[in-house]
Formats: C-alpha cells, sequence, structure tokens
C-alpha cells in the first residue's frame, strides 16, 4: 500500500496542471482501492463552498457545477466538521442531497474525508460504490493517508499560477518560510536550478510523443557537442586511453544505443525526461550487479552521461549577467554563497530558498550585504515560478507570487518609506545611543564576516559583542591555521582597538555546517554543538585560542567566549585549555594580558547555575536566538513552527528579566548579541531589564539608536512592567505596537501586516 501511495503523490506532485493533479489523483485512486466512483471537490473561501473538481464515475458534465455550501449535502458535511464520514447507505442520511447532474442516485456507499492543509480545510475527497457495503476500517484510513498526503501537495499547487484555486484565476499566492535577512523587495523571480538528479523525475504522461523525441534528440546533440569539445580540449593533456573514453561515451550517446531506447520508452507513454530517467536507471542497476570492475565503472559513466542529457531537457535558456532582470530575486533549492556571485549586485534585491537556514553562510552574507532573504521554504514548487513577479518580504519571511496591484503598490510605499527612513536616521547614527533622561546604552554590532569591519562602524559603537569566528571557518576549505587565523584575527582587534572585541570560539554544529567537518546527526540541535565539538578536539580548540591570544598582543582588547555551554565542567576545561594556551605563549616569549573570558547564555539550563557561572567568568552573553529555541522548543529554522518562534514570548522574557536581575546580584555583567537586541522594542525591553551592553548587526544599529533617543530609561522600565504581566506572545507584540506608536517610534518597527 506504502508502494501505491508513494505512487500517486509523486504522479500528482509532478503533474503540470491542477487539473493533470486532480485526474491523476481521482483515476489512481478509483484504480488504488476499486471503487465505482472517485471525486474531489475543492473548498472556494470566497463562496464559502465545495465545488466538484474532478471525477471519475460521476457524470463528467457536473464537473465545475456541482457545487455545495459547507454544511449542505454529505460532501458539505465532511468539509464543515472537518472529518471522515463513512455510510453504507448514503442516500438515507438526512444530509443526503441529489445532484441531478451527478447521477448520483446509483451509489449507495459513501466515503468522504477531508483535505487539511496547516489546519485550513482545501477539499474533500469522495469515493463511491454501488453496493450497499461499509468501506471498511483499512479502506477508510487509506483515504485519510491519502487526503493528508495530498493535503501538501495541492496547497501549493493551488497557491501558484498555473495550477489555480476554483476562482482565483490570477495565480496569486503566498509562501512562508524563515526570515533571514530583513527588508522588501519586488521584482522578477529568477530560478536557479539545481543539478540535474535523475531520481526525483516524476513520471508524466507526454502530450505530444514527437515533440519529446526532438527535444530528447537536441539534448543528446547538445551533450555529444560538449563532450566532444571537453575531448579537444583535454587531448594534450591525457593519455591515449582517456581519450579513448570519450570515444566511448560518444557512442553511448549515439542513436543506436541510449537514444533509441529512450525513444522507444517514449513512444510507450512516458515523457522524455521520465523515459530517460527508467533507461539509465536499468541500465545502472544491471551494471552495478555485473562481477566485472570495469563494467562496474561505466554505471557511473552512464549515470553522468544520463545527468547531462536531463540538465539539457530541463534546462531554460541559460542566463548570463546581462539577461537578468533589473530587479532581480533570486530563488533556488540550496542558494549558495557562490550562486549569489550570478547576479551582478545592481540587480540583485532578494533572496529565497527551499533549504537553508538563518544561520547559514549564504544567510550570513546576505545580511552583510542588506538583501532581503527568506529561507526555508520548504513548499514552493520552484519550476513553476521562473520569471514570474512576485513581492519578498524578508522582516515577516513571506514570498508573494504574481501580487494584485494594490498589494504590489502597498510594498512599493513601504519600501520608499524604508529607504526615507534610513537616510534620516542615517544623519543621527554618530549621536550617542542615550536616553532622553541621558541613560547610556552601549551598543555593540556583531561580526563575522571580514568586510563588517568597517572604520566607519568604529565610531558608532562601543565595541564587538560578537564576532563569529566560525564564519571565516565557513569559507575556508580545510581548517585554518594558526598563522592565517592570527591574520584574521588581528585584523578585527585592529580594527575596533581600543574598543573590546568580544571573539566566540568555533561554534559549530547545529545548523551551521563546516564544509571539510561534516556533522551528521538526527537531532543536531541538541547534539554535538559549539564548545561541545572543541573540547572533543582540543587540537583545533587549542589552535584557535592560540591565535585569538597572539593576535591580541599589544591591544589587549580581546574577550573571550564559549558557546553553547550546558555545564559546569565545560567551562573549567574550557578555561584550563585557555590557561595552557596563555602559559605556552608566555613560555615562546609572547607578552600577554589575561583576556576577559565570557559564557553564553543560551541553554536554559545555565538559568539555574548563574552563581556557579559567576564564580569562574567575567561576562555573561545572552545568546537570545538559541536560548528561545531552547525554551520554547521551537527549532529556530524550521518553517512550520516558525510562528511559534518569537523572542517575546512571555516566558523568554521572564527568563531575560530573571537573568538580568540575577547578573546584577552577582556583580557579572551580561549583554544580549541575540536577534533581540536588535529588534526596536526588544531593545528598549532589555534595557528596562538592566541589561549593560546590546549586540545587533550592523544595520540595526541606526533605529535601536533611534528608539533608544526617544525614550527615559523609566519609560523602558514602565514597559517592561506592563509587558511582563501578559501572558500571550500576541499580546506582547500589541503592546509593543501601541506604546511604541504613543512614542512616535511605529516607524522603526516592521510594516506591520
Ligand atoms: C544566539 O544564539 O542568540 C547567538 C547570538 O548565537 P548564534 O545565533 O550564532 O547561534
Ligand atoms: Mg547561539
Amino acid at each position: 500500500m506504502l508502494d501505491v501511495l508513494r505512487r500517486i503523490i509523486q504522479e500528482v506532485n509532478g503533474a503540470r496542471s491542477l487539473e493533470a493533479a486532480l485526474a491523476t489523483m481521482v483515476r489512481r485512486i478509483r484504480k488504488a482501492m476499486r471503487t465505482d466512483v472517485c471525486s474531489v471537490y475543492l473548498f472556494d473561501a470566497e463562496r464559502d463552498c465545495l465545488v466538484l473538481m474532478d471525477t471519475l464515475g460521476l457524470r463528467t458534465q457536473a464537473v465545475g457545477q456541482v457545487s455545495m455550501p459547507l454544511g449542505e449535502g454529505l460532501v458539505g458535511l465532511v468539509g464543515q466538521r472537518e472529518e471522515p464520514l463513512n455510510l453504507e447507505d448514503a442516500p438515507s442520511h438526512p444530509y443526503f442531497r441529489y445532484f441531478a447532474e451527478t447521477g448520483e442516485e446509483r451509489f449507495s456507499s459513501f466515503l468522504g474525508v477531508p483535505i487539511i492543509h496547516q489546519r485550513r480545510m482545501l477539499g474533500v475527497l469522495v469515493v463511491q460504490q454501488q453496493a450497499m457495503r461499509r468501506f471498511d476500517e483499512g479502506e477508510e484510513a487509506f483515504l485519510i493517508t491519502m487526503a493528508a498526503q495530498l493535503a501538501g501537495v495541492l496547497a501549493h499547487a493551488m497557491a501558484t499560477g498555473t495550477l489555480t484555486r476554483p476562482t482565483q484565476a490570477d495565480g496569486q499566492a503566498m509562501f512562508s518560510g524563515v526570515a533571514a535577512s530583513p527588508g522588501m523587495a519586488v521584482g522578477e523571480l529568477v530560478v536557479l536550478m539545481p543539478p540535474a538528479d535523475l531520481n526525483s523525475v516524476p513520471d508524466l504522461i507526454p502530450t505530444d510523443i514527437e515533440a519529446e523525441i526532438t527535444r530528447l534528440h537536441e539534448a543528446i546533440a547538445n551533450v555529444r557537442q560538449e563532450i566532444g569539445v571537453a575531448a579537444a580540449r583535454l587531448v594534450k593533456r591525457i593519455s591515449a586511453q582517456e581519450v579513448a573514453l570519450f570515444d566511448a561515451y560518444q557512442q553511448m550517446l549515439g542513436d543506436a544505443a541510449l537514444g533509441q531506447e529512450v525513444e522507444k520508452r517514449i513512444r510507450e507513454g512516458q515523457w522524455a525526461p521520465g523515459a530517460l530517467a527508467d533507461v539509465v536507471k536499468r541500465h545502472v542497476q544491471y551494471l552495478e550487479r555485473v562481477d566485472d570492475n570495469y563494467l562496474r565503472e561505466r554505471a557511473a559513466d552512464i549515470r553522468d552521461l544520463g545527468r547531462r542529457v536531463l540538465a539539457h531537457l530541463q534546462e531554460d535558456s541559460p542566463r548570463t549577467p546581462d539577461t537578468f532582470p533589473e530587479q532581480t530575486i533570486l530563488i533556488g533549492d540550496e542558494l549558495s554563497a557562490a550562486s549569489l556571485g550570478e547576479v551582478p549586485r545592481d540587480k540583485l534585491v532578494g533572496l529565497v530558498s527551499i533549504r537553508g537556514s538563518s544561520t547559514s553562510h549564504v544567510a550570513i552574507l546576505a545580511r552583510a550585504m542588506g538583501i532581503p532573504t527568506v529561507l526555508g521554504m520548504v513548499d514552493l514548487p520552484l519550476p513553476r515560478l521562473n520569471g514570474a513577479r512576485a513581492i519578498l518580504d524578508g522582516h515577516r519571511g513571506r514570498l508573494f507570487v504574481r501580487p494584485d496591484a494594490e498589494r504590489e503598490h502597498h510594498y512599493e510605499t513601504l519600501i520608499a518609506e524604508e529607504k526615507a527612513l534610513s537616510e534620516v536616521l542615517e544623519h543621527e547614527q554618530d549621536r550617542p545611543s542615550e536616553t532622553s533622561d541621558g541613560y547610556y546604552m552601549p551598543l555593540m554590532v556583531n561580526t563575522g564576516l571580514a568586510v563588517e569591519a568597517v572604520a566607519s562602524l568604529k565610531s558608532r559603537v562601543s565595541g564587538v559583542g560578537l564576532y563569529r569566528t566560525e564564519v571565516p571557518f565557513m569559507m575556508n576549505e580545510r581548517f585554518p591555521s594558526e598563522q592565517e587565523q592570527t591574520r584574521l584575527y588581528r585584523d578585527q582587534l585592529e580594527s575596533f582597538a581600543p574598543l573590546p572585541v568580544v571573539m566566540r570560539t568555533l561554534d559549530i554544529g547545529g545548523d551551521k555546517d563546516l564544509p571539510y567537518f561534516p556533522i551528521d546527526e538526527a537531532n543536531p540541535f541538541l547534539g554535538w554543538r559549539g564548545i561541545r565539538v572543541t573540547l572533543d578536539h582540543p587540537e583545533v580548540l587549542m589552535v584557535q585560542l592560540r591565535a585569538m591570544l597572539r593576535a591580541s598582543v599589544g591591544l589587549d582588547n580581546l574577550c573571550i567566549l564559549l558557546p553553547m555551554i550546558s555545564s559546569i565542567e565545560e567551562v573549567d576545561t574550557a578555561l584550563k585549555l585557555i590557561d595552557r594556551a596563555q602559559r605556552e605563549l608566555i613560555e615562546e616569549g609572547v607578552k600577554l594580558a589575561r583576556p576577559q573570558v565570557g559564557v553564553m547564555i543560551e541553554v536554559p539550563g545555565t538559568l539555574y547555575q548563574l552563581d556557579a557561572l559567576a564564580a569562574r567568568v567575567d561576562f555573561f552573553s545572552v545568546g537570545s536566538n538559541d536560548l528561545t529555541q531552547y525554551l520554547l522548543a521551537v527549532d529556530r529554522n524550521n518553517p512550520r513552527v516558525a510562528s511559534l518562534y518569537d523572542a517575546c514570548h512571555p516566558a523568554v522574557l521572564g527568563a531575560l528579566s530573571h537573568l538580568a536581575s540575577e547578573s546584577r546580584r552577582l556583580q557579572v555583567p551580561a549583554s544580549v548579541c541575540g536577534e533581540l537586541a536588535g529588534d526596536p522594542a526588544g531593545a528598549l525591553l532589555l534595557m528596562g531589564m538592566g541589561f549593560e551592553a546590546l549586540s545587533m548587526n550592523a544595520p540595526s544599529l541606526s533605529r535601536v539608536r533611534a528608539a533608544i533617543r526617544r525614550v527615559s530609561l523609566a519609560d523602558t522600565r514602565t514597559l517592561l512592567d506592563e509587558t511582563l504581566a501578559l501572558p500571550t506572545t500576541a499580546a506582547v507584540r500589541a503592546h509593543l505596537r501601541q506604546r511604541m506608536g504613543e512614542w512616535k517610534l511605529a516607524h522603526l518597527l516592521p510594516p506591520d501586516d
């Protein structure tokens, strides 16, 4: 059964239009369940009714004609209750309604299940049988499973342009993901296709067999030409034996070989990419089983050739820098930092990626470059978006595809306002971050990239509150050497001296992977992460500590920060290693001052060990990003639960407030370096709590500074007291917005919905 289910989902997924998807769905389900009828109804929210969209078994003339309001008829009842309905004798049910157009009276048994996606009822799936019998438990379970699986596919099919809702012919759609870099953009979507993958080609029935065959032969001809060019380029550098391999490739691609077989498969009723994938996979499977090394290696060749042909079959005309639209929103399965380089900077207005997280390399770069970015848009139907007009909202993690003129105009206005605001705030950037009653709130900056150590920043901040050392590690192809690290760290320390620079030891794991040190775990955020990794690899940590210490010679503005601390033993071991690194360097004749050492407070358990921590370290730095995810058990990078992830959750605010007062009692300076510190309203709350410094990404500085300069310290304390009394995140956010409005600071917050 699982196999049937997978196959149906795959086919529906691969369909090119909503009609095709629905037709596949009813045909396959009817066959799998051996019923007389299978129909699908979709919910039309505007008319508040369910419309028959496809059927096999009822009269096809009824499609699009029969509709029933929620709560009327059996289908309407299923839609309203959002529960399955399984009847042996449907016509005797009080809700039964007769539609002459369908010829329905002939069917006795009825099984209807709702199609629900993320709490929203999208439609109803129905099977019917002439004979009076009750569908058994297994059949009911099958249809429920089918509907749950199809819900995701349908939701996005309906949300995209080519696949439209019953009354939504203009194809508007909204997708949500994880906001990774703030800002908004209006532009044209350009899809960067992932490398061709023979395993993810869906089965599709071709509409025009001859056209598919022509497409195939063109693709093969292109690959043959590419191989010819590659062989000519290499002929002087490779052996005759290797040159012969290129001839073998040409033969494999010859009409008598692969081409002919794929053509035959197309004629049997498979589209060109599917036919190619079938044939290549069959050959590869066969060759891999053969007991002959030479032939087994040929399996890899065939797979590679297959991928190349597939790439040509899938490609639209490749882009060059001049052919990118003026306002490009780049969109891809997994955008890499390198893919940013493909679009000229002045044309790149936004980034969207199906995979990737807010701490990925591409997100860090995007924030540094000020490009609005949304990642983790897991359900985007990439192939159908190329060339579509879109609005990207990097504040809220949303993408509107083919927006209507009104929404586009609304966003154009917001973008113009943001631009004007940045220009106004820029004038204030060199003023102190001081409240109206003279309280000075030190603002610091989070860095990681070399470009972020810009001279203009130094006069505007009180130092670097978080230098994420994993960023330069991510840019490398191996662990950077002690010398390389010393140079990097020296640059940072020098750029900001005499201001303090808080350097965090390598914080990898979770979602931050190094390409040369992959960590593959079922539960990476609860796994080998941060200090846990570096204490297990003292050789890596020692090199880093030595490099930091060496880099600080004569500057003495280094502070060392330990990430992901969850136990006192970790602190003790790390402190011993810091002492050892220092001793070694002093023995080597390097003159060193002991740096301040602090821990990140981001694992909730540390909140209960503050006394023991305070006895060991010089400062606390609160990672509100991780503290939020661990306190609330909400993955900070999972778009499905993105609406639950908010550092303004009352529990998080309560924990932060407790931490601030405990730190005061313990006389340990505490600052915040998570995203909450860069949110103007969040910054005011943290100030009210009594944190001693706020560290944020450079683009957030101007808004936070502007907010601080327009309130008094007493205001922030009142705001905090009021906020801490509220029971929900929504109430907190609404209250913050209201107060910010009263203080004429609403313009500093991201635009409201
Ligand atoms: C945090 O967790 O809040 C933090 C600043 O660290 P990172 O975002 O790098 O995990
Ligand atoms: Mg963290």
